[in-house]
């Protein structure tokens, strides 16, 4: 089935209360709030539940019970839950990432590919509920073997973001899933649509009743009781800077476990030596991509001085072709930005980095379409320098900063030169250069000749600095944070 803006009533509308899930049972709370798609704000997704306190509570409380239970499911048990909910979100990638794209803004193909990814989260899991293997060894004391194994952590919260509502909220449940433990998921309230339909698969699977919640609301209420909570035991989180150091604070009091992805100031290092053309598609690619609202955008584009004004011509044309549309509609490159607020903070950007004295060369308008949305064109400054704050802070906007550069060590120090450290790339044809990147680059991901943007579910991701803080994310390191490791040691005695 195809879908364009003008057949979404061939979509179900779900003006029906969405519900959260408490205790194993479908609840509405005292509140609700409206999910307008920010393509058409006509366009009504639906109403949905918010949580309150006494329902956080008992959903807690059943946790506990049910994680118990689920711990004690063999191997192959979990494992086939894990694959069944993968195997559906990847049956459903179309009809599931239309309804993200519609609720987000990201254009269709991005929606499917997300939910698609997200379903190979929960397979890659899967498998991996058939790899806990631990380690033994002698003790240093005769007679005694010792058996070094992972045990679950418990309740883990699962705090997630908008700009990837499925993939980002599946690499943090899947694992905690996989290693035993249960789940409260409190989703980015701008995008309850997608959190509901993830959850409607995952609560339908062979689990104990109450091991996996879902508590939609604010995050300044309802978030930060959960985050307070001595029943959690560890708490994954991905979102604003501000917001991360706040939960540390109150993670902390309770000695709770943290993971926290957060944001980043992403440089792209293109080198004299490179192709133009391949430059100038990953810089397009790493900027504007989502709209720029991602962790791993490259918002800040280093260019040595010899290709400096072919590639900023060449940036413009690509800024200036893309398609700013409807998520929905056949051919859209870039969708709108996610909310009023995000556009907001947008356009004070780019007034922010005229009044620092960059020349904005393209774009960085709001663009009135067809429907009424948060629309805006792809921009390009020049003529930055890193210490403006269009350099130094997340902007979160499809706004590209090119930094005129004379040689590749001043290049690579002011790719250095941030309070952030999650991605990093090159843009190079000298294997030297790239591979001394690769190992000086103080970031947590390294590409070469590829976007910063984009990363694979098999291996670890996180950042230094302001970035990250806690065990990485994704792969088997994911096990580093949704376990606890225990040792035993063993006297057999004499046979
Ligand atoms: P936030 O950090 O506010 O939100 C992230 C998640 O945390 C949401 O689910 C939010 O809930 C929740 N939350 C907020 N406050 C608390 C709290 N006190 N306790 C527990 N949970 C809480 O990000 P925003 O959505 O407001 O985006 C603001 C900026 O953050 C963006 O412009 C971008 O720069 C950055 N960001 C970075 C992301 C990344 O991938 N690294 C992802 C998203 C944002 P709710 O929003 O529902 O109230």
């Amino acid at each position: 089935m195809s879908f364009s803006p003008n057949n979404l009533n061939r979509v179900k509308k779900m003006t029906d209360l969405q519900l959260n899930l408490i205790a194993g049972n479908w609840a509405a709370g005292d509140q609700t709030i409206e999910n307008r798609n920010p393509s058409d704000l006509s366009d009504l997704i639906g109403v949905y539940a918010q949580a309150n306190s006494a329902q956080l509570n008992s959903t807690l409380e059943c946790a506990k019970r049910a994680q118990k239970e689920w711990a004690a499911y063999g191997m192959e048990r979990k494992q086939a839950v894990l694959m069944a909910i993968g195997n559906e979100m990847m049956h459903r990638s179309e009809e599931l990432g239309t309804l993200l794209s519609r609720e987000e803004g990201k254009p269709l193909a991005e929606g499917k590919g997300e939910v698609y990814r997200a379903g190979q989260f929960f397979t890659y899991y899967a498998a991996e509920c058939l790899r806990q293997i631990g380690e033994n060894a002698d003790s240093v004391r005769d007679g005694i073997e010792i058996d070094v194994r992972r045990e679950p952590v418990g309740i883990v919260a699962v705090i997630s973001p908008w700009n990837f509502p499925t993939a980002t909220a599946s690499w943090k449940i899947a694992p905690a899933l996989c290693y035993g433990n249960a789940v409260v998921w409190k989703p980015a309230n701008i995008t309850p649509a997608s959190a509901v339909a993830l959850t409607e698969i995952i609560e339908k699977q062979d689990i104990p009743k109450g091991l996996f919640s879902l508590v939609m609301g604010a995050g300044s209420s309802i978030g930060q009781q959960l985050v307070e909570s001595p029943d959690v035991a560890a708490i994954s989180f991905t979102g604003s800077v501000p917001v991360g150091k706040q939960i540390a604070v109150s993670a902390i009091a309770n000695l709770t476990k943290i993971q926290m992805e957060m944001g980043s100031k992403n440089a792209l290092l293109v080198m004299d030596d490179a192709d133009l053309d391949t430059a100038v598609t990953v810089a397009a690619g790493g900027a504007f991509g989502g709209s720029g609202q991602k962790c791993t955008a490259s918002s800040r584009l280093l260019v040595h001085e010899s290709l400096h004004d072919a590639f900023a011509e060449k940036l413009v044309a690509a800024a200036q072709s893309m398609k700013v549309g409807h998520a929905l509609e056949q051919g859209t490159q870039m969708g709108p930005v996610v909310s009023e607020q995000q556009l907001k903070e947008n356009l004070n950007y780019v007034e922010l980095g005229k009044s620092e004295g960059a020349e904005l060369l393209c774009g960085g308008e709001q663009l009135n379409m067809t429907h009424e949305g948060y629309y805006m064109s792809p921009g390009v400054f020049i003529n930055t320098n890193n210490a403006m704050r269009i350099n130094r802070e997340e902007m979160f906007a499809p706004l590209a900063a090119i930094i005129k550069v004379g040689s590749y060590d001043e290049g690579l120090s002011i790719v250095n030169d941030t309070n952030f450290g999650l991605t990093s790339g090159i843009v190079t044809k000298s294997l030297a250069r790239a591979t001394h990147f690769r190992r000086n680059a103080r970031t947590g991901v390294v590409t070469v000749n590829l976007p910063t943007a984009g990363t694979d579910y098999h291996v670890p991701f996180g950042g230094r600095g302001d970035s990250s803080y806690g065990p990485r994310e994704q792969g088997s390191a994911a096990a580093e944070f949704y376990t606890t490791v225990k040792t035993a040691y063993i006297s057999a005695g004499q046979p």
